[in-house]
C-alpha cells in the first residue's frame, strides 16, 4: 500500500514537472514570439520611417528643382512681373541701358506710354532754369555747360524735355507761321515737319535731347554753328556723352534739317564711337545691327 502510494506520488510529481516544463516551454514560445513580433514591428516601423524620410527628401528635391530655375531666371521672373505691373499701368517697361540709343525720327515714333525719369536742368545761366531732362544726362549736361563756359562759350538750354501736348503745340504754331508766310495749306504740315518734329516723333519727348544755344546769338539757324558755344560743343560734346544729332548734310538720313544746336545724350561710350566714325545715330545703329 505504501509502495503504491509512493509510486502514485512519484507519478504525480512527474506529471507536475512535465506540466511545469510544458508551461515553461509555452512561456518560452510566447516570449520568443513576442520578441519576433517586436522585431518585426521595429523593422516595419523602421521601413515606414525610411519611407517617410525618402518621401520628405523627394519633396524637398522637387521643391528645389521647382525653385532653382526661378532663382536662375530671377531677373527674367522679376522682369515679367514688372512688365505685368507696367502693362496694368499702361506703361511699357524700358531697358534702361538700350534706350540710351532709342531711335526716334520721322519713321520711328516715341514708344507709347514712354515717360522718362526727369530731373531739373541746372546751370549758372538763369535762362536755363525751369527745364527738365532725363535724370541720366542732367549731371553730364551741367558739367558740359560749365566747361563750355570756361572754354569761351556762353551756352544756355532753350529746350529740353517736351510732353506730347507741348510738341503738338509747337507743331501747330509752326504750321500757323508757315500759313502766314503764304505757304499752301496742302504742304504746310510737310514743310513744318522738316524743322519741328511731328508730335510723337520728337527726340525731346525722350528727355534725352537738348537745344543749346549761345546767349549772344540765340537764333535757331545755321549761323548758330559759328558761335563760340557751338564751336566748343561740337568739338567736346562726345566727352560728356552727347552727340550733335543732326549734322550738316545728313537730312536725308535723319529726316531733319541741319540743327547746330540740338544735342542728344547717348552715354560716353556710344558718343565716342559715333564721334570717331563721324556717323549719325541712324548710321551707328545700322552699323551695330550689321555686326
Ligand atoms: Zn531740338
Amino acid at each position: 500500500m505504501i509502495v503504491k502510494e509512493k509510486k502514485n506520488g512519484r507519478k504525480s510529481a512527474g506529471l507536475t514537472i512535465a506540466a511545469i516544463l510544458l508551461l515553461l516551454t509555452g512561456v518560452g514560445i510566447q516570449i520568443g514570439l513576442g520578441v519576433w513580433q517586436y522585431r518585426q514591428s521595429c523593422e516595419t516601423a523602421g521601413a515606414v520611417l525610411t519611407e517617410i524620410r525618402q518621401a520628405a527628401e523627394l519633396q524637398a528635391e522637387s521643391e528645389r528643382s521647382r525653385l532653382i530655375p526661378i532663382a536662375e531666371n530671377g531677373q527674367t521672373q522679376v522682369r515679367l512681373r514688372l512688365e505685368k505691373l507696367a502693362a496694368r499701368k499702361g506703361r511699357t517697361l524700358r531697358n534702361k541701358h538700350l534706350e540710351l540709343l532709342l531711335l526716334v525720327n520721322p519713321w520711328n515714333k516715341v514708344p507709347e506710354g514712354y515717360v522718362p525719369e526727369l530731373a531739373p536742368v541746372s546751370h549758372w545761366n538763369q535762362m536755363t532754369s525751369g527745364y527738365e531732362a532725363d535724370a541720366r544726362c542732367t549731371e553730364a549736361l551741367t558739367q558740359m555747360l560749365n566747361d563750355c563756359m570756361l572754354g569761351g562759350g556762353l551756352p544756355y538750354v532753350c529746350s529740353a524735355y517736351r510732353t506730347q501736348d507741348y510738341q503738338q503745340m509747337l507743331f501747330d504754331d509752326k504750321i500757323d507761321r508757315l500759313l502766314e508766310e503764304g505757304v499752301s495749306p496742302d504742304i504746310a504740315p510737310t514743310v513744318a515737319a522738316r524743322s519741328v518734329a511731328i508730335p510723337g516723333t520728337s527726340e525731346h519727348q525722350l528727355g534725352l535731347a537738348l537745344d543749346i544755344i549761345d546767349e549772344n546769338y540765340p537764333g535757331l539757324n545755321e549761323a548758330q554753328e559759328w558761335t563760340p558755344t557751338q564751336q566748343w560743343l561740337m568739338k567736346h560734346c562726345w566727352e560728356y556723352g552727347f552727340i550733335l544729332r543732326y549734322p550738316n548734310g545728313t537730312s536725308d538720313i535723319t529726316g531733319i534739317i541741319y540743327e547746330p544746336w540740338h544735342y542728344r545724350y547717348v552715354g560716353t561710350a556710344h558718343a565716342q564711337a559715333i564721334h570717331e566714325r563721324e556717323l549719325t545715330l541712324e548710321e551707328y545703329l545700322a552699323m551695330r545691327r550689321g555686326r
